[in-house]
């Protein structure tokens, strides 16, 4: 079994009528980089105050370290908070913001100093003692944030999407920072973002929140080729829906007819019955993008008109109307390749792909139900 530093069970926070969690649980190992990801509003903030002890549930419990936080002030749970905005004092230069906290718990004047010295270090910023905040870069000010959290050597530091005020290329910087920080220090990061990207990127394991609740949890792998539901789906990028009747099954595979008459396949055994309604998914980058009609044919295979492509330099995509009406969007990481080229608007094309990246979700009549049967997603072995 895990070894759970910070543990959330069945808390439920809620303002007014408004409930930001409801029943959420949740295990943080010791040690690992886990990234709570969802869009703004889903509870992410509020799970960071409620470990940090800023907010208290009306329900549930919350254990740090094994003990229960319910009888654990702020100060006295072993745990940092690094804001989204910096939060630094703008009358105190760097020193003071950083050793503000060895301030409170009263240490020596030297090891003051000794402790706000390596922790500048650590953080790349060396000899920035006497600056004030205000003539800090944005990276800077994020870096004596950071410095400020970690001098006090928690156990567990919550980072409330520090990255978000950063431009695209120093921001790609601090996460590679902060990656090295925490292989280095070895302790347990709890880290929000609302960016699907930063979060493959940086994590051990990812948590999806969607209104208060956990949609899936694991490894960033797991969640992109698996997701659990049609909402992890969306988030992750996938952008191809179409709703489907499951109409025969055979063994592991399974034959869809759209409700405009399109033949698919999935080997989604276990995720629908025969007769029931699913929505099939799939990534942009699981459609294969052609001139001519593939040999041998493939099991899903549409036929239609490129309507848009968009060149994103590192890639390129095209939006397809089929022949029925709807429009698929494809995409390919080698943008640059003639084929590709030669592929414009207007002209026919042809996409198809294996039914092992169908992705399925059965559709379910409410909320409720759509937790007892958990969707799942074509194949294990789905990359
Ligand atoms: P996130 O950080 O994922 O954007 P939050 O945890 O900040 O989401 O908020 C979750 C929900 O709780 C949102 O609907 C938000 O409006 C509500 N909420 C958060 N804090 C407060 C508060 N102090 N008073 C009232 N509603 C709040
Ligand atoms: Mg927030």
């Amino acid at each position: 079994m895990i070894d759970p530093i910070v543990e959330l069970r069945g808390v439920t926070k809620r303002y007014g009528e408004h409930a930001a969690l409801d029943e959420f649980s949740l295990q943080v190992c010791r040690g690992e980089f886990l990234t709570l990801l969802g869009p703004s509003g889903s509870g992410k903030t509020t799970i960071l105050r409620l470990v940090a002890g800023f907010e208290e549930p009306q329900a549930g419990e919350i254990f740090i370290e094994g003990k229960d936080a319910a009888r654990l002030p702020p100060y006295r749970r072993n745990v940092n908070t690094v804001f989204q905005h910096f939060a630094l004092f703008p009358h105190l230069n760097v020193f003071q913001n950083v050793a503000f906290g060895l301030e409170q718990k009263k240490l020596r004047r030297d090891e003051v100093r000794r402790r706000v010295r390596n922790v500048l270090e650590l953080v790349e910023l060396p000899g920035k003692e006497d600056r004030s905040t205000n003539q800090l870069s944005g990276g800077e000010k994020q870096r004596v944030a950071l410095a400020r959290a970690l001098v006090l050597e928690p156990a567990v530091l919550l980072l409330d999407e520090p990255l978000g005020a950063l431009d695209e290329k120093l921001r790609k910087q601090m996460q590679v920072e902060l990656k090295r920080l925490h292989a280095r220090l070895g302790i347990t990061f709890i880290f929000v973002t609302h960016d699907q990207q930063e979060a493959l990127v940086m994590s051990d394991r990812v948590a999806v929140l969607h209104r208060g609740h956990l949609e899936q949890l694991g490894t960033g792998e797991e969640i992109y080729a698996r997701p659990r539901t049609r909402f992890v789906a969306e988030f992750m990028g996938v952008e191809n829906f179409l709703d489907t009747q499951c109409v025969a099954r055979d063994g592991d595979a399974c034959r869809l007819e759209t409700l405009t008459g399109l033949t698919l396949w999935t080997d989604a055994s276990a995720a629908v019955v025969e007769g029931a309604r699913a929505t099939i998914a799939v990534r942009p980058e699981s459609l294969r993008i052609t001139l001519a009609s593939p040999e041998p044919k493939p099991a899903n295979l549409l036929a239609g008109q490129v309507v848009e492509t968009i060149f994103e330099g590192g890639s390129r995509r095209w939006i397809v109307q089929i022949s029925t009406g709807e429009r698929l969007v494809a995409r390919d990481s080698n943008s640059l390749a003639t084929a590709r080229e030669q592929i414009v608007r207007g002209s026919n094309v042809y996409l198809s792909w294996e039914p092992a990246r169908s992705l399925v979700y059965p559709q379910t009549a409410g909320r409720e139900n759509a937790k007892d049967s958990a969707p799942r997603a074509a194949s294990p072995s789905t990359k």
